[in-house]
């Protein structure tokens, strides 16, 4: 075996001399010496504090230069989200595992918040308040997961200690100890020991292992129990989870409604996936601007000089919740129903459709948006629907109104158009999306249908093409926010030009289209606008 020497360094005590005879011996083979602590596989060894904490800051420090990368424009926003996600959360497992929190917890809330600043400025875009803490939520809570590392590390530790009880419980550190009973309190025990004092018993949580949880003999009993290796895995997970559980509890009970109702409907693996698609091909990448929309979206922050009222219905209050539900809902309609039907094409499943021009002619007619005809089962109709669970005028009528959302528009959709579809002896399939990316098992069932037309080797699997619509339903949004912030941009521009000469025919024509616009009405489900809303903002789409 070869030695690279150059790669080799001699730990030693940080007080006392060490012999001659050592000196000599590491000379000889021209050894480096670190003296107190030393960094080691992405971790920190050592017995001086001071040392440690040291190399822990400029470890830290060395991953905030590649948060320098993510900021440049050269890079997509969505990759230096994803990028940005993953430095924030996983990039410290090895560091917040090995050591405890006194040594992680400053140099990490730091971290934390550089890569936040760092976020903030790729979006263009300032959270402030309930936005910011949805940022900083799980993906799987309705957040947008990028969780503070130093809020855990507590956990992370504790679950490094349990996985190496096995090999603690023999050493040196458990001296005095018999059967159990007594545990000599060095620097990592006392450490130990600290943290389940002050990370695990202030809380009134049912956390699991409780038991195991009160003290470090206890704990080291427990999980170094080598009939029972499998206790100490996962404990990582179920403590943080359990912190986080409690946590969000807690953040609901300060939240407005509106947020916790956003957050809510945002708890669910659909809503989770467009932070998760990588830009590999054109079909997953999102634009820098429909990145910067779905976040504002996602977390309620509003967009700066967004007008403060809407065009529609004389002044309706333009929130964000509003900007996805006011225009361009038929143009987003039909982009989410050609996925659908490109999904067919290509596992080779023959389709029908009935073209939507205008809402209206959805309303009236009884045949639904596509019929696939899969073969080996009666042909399946659909209708697609995109509808905002937490549309404002919904959360109106009832706190709780987006819970139910999908369900009412699932009946609704059934009533019109299963009776038809049972007489032909077809199935019927409702497809419904919430703006914030849930969709219903219908969904599911219609592209499992689809996957399981073609071997392995063919077509996409179910997930890709969860995927694809998921990040359709994004651009959809987007698409009808920027429709509807530039029509209430117009409007608003229109009713501060005082001059009546200082206008041209540009400025008249938006003095008409602001009129118009004051006479329609503007409501929440996608499928109820007014034929006069849909076709103006088709002609104004066809247009650009
Ligand atoms: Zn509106």
């Amino acid at each position: 075996m070869v030695v690279q020497r150059e790669k080799c360094e001699i730990l030693t005590p940080s007080v006392g001399d060490i012999s001659d005879e050592l000196q000599q011996a590491i000379e000889r083979h021209g050894l480096r010496i670190a003296r107190g602590a030393l960094p080691l596989l992405g971790a920190v060894v050592g017995n001086d504090q001071n040392a440690m904490q040291t190399l822990v800051n400029e470890k830290v420090d060395g991953w905030k230069k590649a948060l320098d990368l993510l900021a440049c424009e050269e890079i997509p926003t969505q990759l230096a989200l994803l990028v940005g996600r993953w430095t924030m959360t996983a990039k410290p497992s090895a560091l917040v595992r090995t050591l405890p929190p006194t040594l992680t917890t400053t140099s990490l809330a730091d971290f934390g918040k550089a890569v936040l600043n760092t976020m903030q400025q790729r979006l263009n875009l300032c959270l402030e308040g309930e936005a910011k803490q949805l940022f900083q939520q799980p993906l799987g809570a309705g957040g947008l997961g990028f969780c503070p590392p130093a809020e855990t590390a507590p956990y992370a530790f504790l679950a490094g200690l349990a996985a190496s009880s096995l090999a603690i419980r023999p050493s040196n550190l458990m001296n005095g100890e018999q059967k159990g009973s007594k545990v000599e309190e060095g620097w990592l025990i006392k450490q130990l020991n600290d943290c389940l004092s002050r990370h695990i018993k202030p809380f009134n949580l049912e956390w699991p292992d409780k038991d195991a949880l009160t003290n470090s003999g206890a704990f080291f009993t427990y999980f170094g129990d080598t009939d029972k290796r499998q206790r100490c895995d996962k404990v990582q997970a179920k403590l943080a989870g359990t912190f986080r559980a409690h946590q969000r509890a807690e953040l609901k009970q300060t939240l407005s409604p509106e947020t916790v109702s956003r957050m809510e409907s945002r708890a669910n693996k659909a809503s989770a996936l467009i932070w998760k698609a990588y830009p590999l091909t054109q079909d997953f990448a999102l634009t820098d601007e429909e990145v910067r929309f779905s976040v504002a979206y996602a977390t309620g922050q509003r967009l700066p000089h967004m007008p403060e009222r809407c065009s529609c219905a004389r002044g309706t209050p333009l929130t964000m919740e509003h900007t996805v539900h006011c225009a361009e809902k038929l143009m987003r309609h039909n982009m989410m129903q050609d996925r659908f039907v490109s999904f067919a094409r290509l596992h080779g499943v023959r389709t029908r459709q009935n073209p939507r021009l205008t809402y209206q002619d959805a309303k009236e007619k009884l045949e639904p948006d596509v019929i696939f005809y899969p073969g080996t089962h009666a042909p399946v109709q659909t209708d697609v629907a995109v509808i905002n669970p937490c549309a404002p005028c919904r959360l109106r009528a009832s706190r709780y109104g987006h819970r139910w959302a999908s369900k009412t528009k699932k009946a609704e959709k059934t009533r019109k158009y299963r009776p038809n579809a049972v007489a032909m002896g077809h199935i019927f399939r409702p497809l419904i999306f919430e703006t914030h990316g849930k969709m219903a098992d219908e969904i599911t069932m219609t592209l499992d249908m689809l996957a399981s037309r073609t071997p392995m080797s063919r077509g996409l699997a179910a997930n890709d093409m969860k995927l694809d619509l998921a990040i359709t339903l994004a651009r959809g949004n987007a698409l009808a926010a920027r429709t509807t912030i530039a029509r209430a941009q117009r409007a608003r521009d229109a009713s501060r030009t005082v001059h009546p000469a200082s206008g041209d025919n540009c400025c008249s024509h938006s003095r008409n289209r602001s009129r118009s616009n004051n006479t329609r009405s503007c409501s929440s489900s996608s499928s109820s606008s007014s034929s006069s809303s849909s076709s103006s903002a088709v002609a104004a789409a066809a247009a650009e």
